[in-house]
């Protein structure tokens, strides 16, 4: 498999770029996801020529307008050399299939930054890099360090990950109806288990697809399928979706086996065992009774089972 770009904060892979000379080094990132993953390294504010050292920054609302301003000398703004120096990053962000942003931070933070008004802080900001970075590239995974603590959010964001480098492999070679129609197949089941209305709709955007239309469907369909991906998974979606796979089986396993993967999903619906159980178990299933389209299903195998992102209960 091609190397998976990353971006991410610098400050996170332990590099001495904060304002005061620190970082904010997180080992699942570097020793766990970094196995997977080539992660690019950004630092906005030393792109930005702020230096390190140097003063340490925070956003103000200023007549309504959203300032980056020094702590203590409200006189520094730096706002104007922040948004130029993320605008100019274009051609290598382009690339990447996901980006790890560091949280609170004025340029860094994705949502709920700390905002000033008259000294009163308000958790309604996003920082100036993070700002442009989610309104220039809208399909492209992003996640904070501190939300890759919560399992479902982790899981969320390294599946997208995963789907937009797929798409970006695709899109390597011409891109054919064909190849449209397969993409969506194969990523069908995890679209179910995501939004189960918007996977209907990308079906029927796939149908549409002709010679003439086919960059349009295309941009269109990525474009939707993100957006249902961003939606975190729910318990009763994969139980729907699990369900539908065993529904391949039906007539090649007996009542015993049968009984065995209904028990089991209900075991998961219950929330006794997590999701890779059943899956486990019809991997199983489907090893012995192969089915063309299950076995080429991205659901049976989202992302590689050592980062145990479907152990959780
Ligand atoms: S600007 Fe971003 S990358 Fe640089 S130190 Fe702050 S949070 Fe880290």
């Amino acid at each position: 498999m091609d190397s998976i770009l990353v971006g991410i904060s610098s400050c996170l892979l332990g590099n001495l770029v904060r304002y005061d000379g620190a970082h904010k080094y997180h080992s699942y990132i570097e020793r766990t996801l970094g196995q997977y993953f080539q992660f690019r390294a950004f630092c906005p504010e030393v792109e930005a020529g702020l230096g390190v050292p140097r003063p340490a920054v925070q956003l103000r609302d200023i007549g309504s307008h959203i300032r980056v301003v020094g702590v203590k000398d409200h006189s520094l703004d730096v706002t104007e050399a922040l948004r130029e120096t993320a605008e100019k990053q274009s051609p290598w962000l382009d690339g990447l299939c996901g980006y790890i942003l560091k949280k609170d931070s004025p340029s860094c933070g994705m949502e709920r930054v700390k905002v000033y008004k008259n000294d009163i802080p308000a958790r309604s900001g996003v920082g100036v890099f993070a700002d442009y970075l989610q309104q220039r590239f809208p399909t492209l995974p992003i996640e904070e360090e501190g939300r890759l603590g919560d399992p479902g959010l982790r899981e969320n964001f390294i599946q997208r990950v995963f789907v937009r480098h797929r798409w970006r492999q695709m899109c390597q070679s011409p891109l054919t109806a064909h190849g449209l129609m397969r993409f969506h197949s194969r990523h069908k089941l995890i679209a179910m288990s995501h939004e189960q209305n918007r996977a209907r709709e990308l079906g029927r955007l796939i149908a549409e697809v002709r010679a003439d239309n086919l960059d349009e469907i295309a941009q269109r369909y990525i474009t939707e399928l993100m957006a249902c991906l961003k939606i975190v998974a729910t318990r009763g979606n994969h139980v729907n979706v699990l369900q539908h796979i065993q529904g391949y089986l039906k007539r090649t396993i007996d009542s015993d086996d049968k009984q065995e993967l209904v028990d089991t999903i209900e075991s998961y619906r219950q929330g006794n065992v997590p999701l890779i159980v059943p899956l486990t178990l019809l991997r199983h299933h489907f090893r012995k009774q192969p089915d063309a389209f299950v076995d080429e299903s991205f659901y049976m195998t989202p992302h590689p089972a050592e980062l145990s992102l479907l152990n959780e209960i």
